[in-house]
């Protein structure tokens, strides 16, 4: 379905290709043994390789290259066993080579296809044009002396992917979605730490607007966008942009843009590079990189089970609605954290995870994921483990507490890490299913309300909630609601 943003003169089209630049997760940079490690002082992590010492020679350190056919496999992209690395010539301050080695014309990963789930449930297929390797630059240092620019090499020469899409996203929404896939799909390959406000992970975003069915429109090229949310606003901002210019009889330049999270707006930085600008040319230092298909199926079979697998799995073997599955395999850490809790359950309580997978998603989800986000924590931070958090759910089925008191002994736990059986232990939580013990209160509570009785009896038929909220209160909540409705009823109509 397309959505076209209406304009003074008629429909626009908005179209939208990424260029995502994702850290490798390395102990070494791609040419060099020096650390990658993130924050440490500056210029602390610098070889002479890094800082391009005359006559330094570039090693490729072969872990990078794994991470990246990991990723392209992930990715479902084509793996080219041939590929080469290139020579990218400019200037600045922080590239003390003068050059970025990356790859050109030939990448090591090529062409692939994303499918993603928009909000109204239908799916998407975005093109992946290619995925190549190259180096990180430095870092330009603008604050720590009133009159004079510091340059922090630290970054110098640290792997990084650059994942190049087709220009086939058509709103703020997709490309959104599009970004947060990659990233689903770098950190379950364990390739990428998806870290946006370390830098881990940040795209180019060019956008460029058409009549809808026309050709292809001139792209403004945003820089260094750093959070899903600047990308969307880098969108919004630029199609609007480009859509006025269009309609007062401008022209859009094709040029390279920054944006300010400050205003919501981006603003000129310089025209746009082509190619030639730079005098790619391949990288006498180093030999074509050439790997066999055993060595791309070894790294296959090490691959985990990827998030489309895995909730096409929740979704038919286990019965876990298509909105949780996606819920919980957007991140490995929570669908391992569900399928931990829900094995541990079945375990306990001797049922199949079929019967208990609902329950147990709409837990994890609703509870747990609601008060990890007020807490402002993540799954791994957790103060309930999947062992105690299958206990809570065990005690519910097995009719030990009801769903009342779990909530309150799930606060507790919240607070103490403690475990839920003790917890009900100690405060005396156990649910009360004595019939004979709930039937005595019962006839109590309406003898003590006559009139209440008569009132139910004469037709006031919602005086049924009031009598189970009078036996409730006589058992501090703990009297099982099922046994309280099966004995209060025919005493009522009786
Ligand atoms: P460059 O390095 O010059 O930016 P790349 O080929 O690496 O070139 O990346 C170009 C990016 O711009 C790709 O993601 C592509 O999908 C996108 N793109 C190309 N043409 C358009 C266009 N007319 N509108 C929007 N995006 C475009
Ligand atoms: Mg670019």
């Amino acid at each position: 379905m397309a959505k076209y943003i209406q304009g003074a003169t008629g429909e626009w089209e908005v179209v939208i290709g990424l260029e995502i630049h994702a850290q490798v997760s390395s102990e070494a940079k791609l040419f060099s043994g020096s650390s990658t490690k993130f924050g440490s002082e500056p210029n602390t992590q610098v070889s002479f390789v890094c800082s391009a010492m005359p006559g330094m020679l570039p090693v490729i350190n072969e872990e990078c290259i794994r991470q990246a056919v990991r990723t392209g496999l992930a990715m479902g992209c084509k793996i080219n066993l041939r590929s080469v690395f290139d020579r990218k010539n400019y200037f600045y301050a922080d590239l003390p080579q003068g050059y970025q080695i990356s790859q050109f014309k030939d990448p090591i990963v090529g062409e692939g296809v994303i499918e993603v789930q928009l909000e109204d449930g239908s799916t998407k297929a975005i093109g992946v044009e290619r995925l190549h390797l190259e180096q990180d630059a430095g870092k330009s240092l603008h604050d720590q002396h009133p009159s004079q620019t510091y340059v922090d090499l630290n970054r110098c020469g640290v792997a990084l992917m650059e994942i190049v899409s087709m220009p086939d996203m058509r709103s703020a929404e997709e490309a959104g979605a599009y970004f947060r896939k990659i990233r689903t799909l770098v950190r379950y390959a364990g390739t990428c730490d998806g870290n946006m406000d370390q830098g881990s992970m940040r795209a180019d975003v060019n956008v460029s607007v058409r009549r809808p069915g026309a050709e292809l429109g001139t792209r403004s090229e945003t820089k260094n966008v750093n959070s899903i949310r600047f990308m969307m606003q880098v969108i919004e901002f630029e199609s609007r942009r480009q859509i006025d210019l269009l309609e007062d009889g401008g022209t859009v330049a094709q040029e390279t843009r920054k944006f300010d999270p400050a205003t919501g707006t981006t603003s000129s930085m310089r025209s746009k590079e082509e190619a030639h600008d730079y005098r790619y040319f391949p990288d006498p230092d180093l030999l074509p990189l050439e790997f066999t298909r055993e060595f791309v199926d070894e790294l296959a079979k090490g691959l985990p089970e990827l998030p489309d697998a895995k909730k096409s799995r929740l979704v038919t073997d286990l019965g876990v609605s298509e909105y949780n599955a996606s819920v919980l395999v957007a991140d490995k850490e929570n669908a391992d954290y569900f399928e931990d809790l829900l094995g541990d359950l079945a375990r306990k309580v001797g049922q199949n995870k079929a019967e208990l997978a609902t329950r147990a998603a709409n837990w994890v989800i609703v509870d747990l994921f609601g008060a990890l986000k007020k807490a402002g924590k993540s799954i791994t931070e957790s103060p309930i483990s999947t062992q105690h958090g299958a206990e809570l759910l065990a005690l519910q089925v097995d009719g030990t507490i009801s769903g009342r008191i779990a909530k309150d002994v799930f606060e507790i736990m919240l607070e103490s890490g403690d475990n839920p059986e003790r917890i009900v232990a100690e405060k005396g939580l156990k649910q009360m299913s004595d019939t004979g013990a709930i039937e005595a209160m019962i006839d109590e509570i309406l003898a003590d309300n006559q009139d209440k009785v008569e009132q139910y009896r004469g037709g006031k038929d919602k005086l049924f909630g009031f009598f189970v909220g009078q036996v409730m209160k006589k058992t501090q909540g703990k009297a099982n609601p099922q046994v309280v409705n099966q004995l209060l009823r025919p005493k009522l109509d009786g």
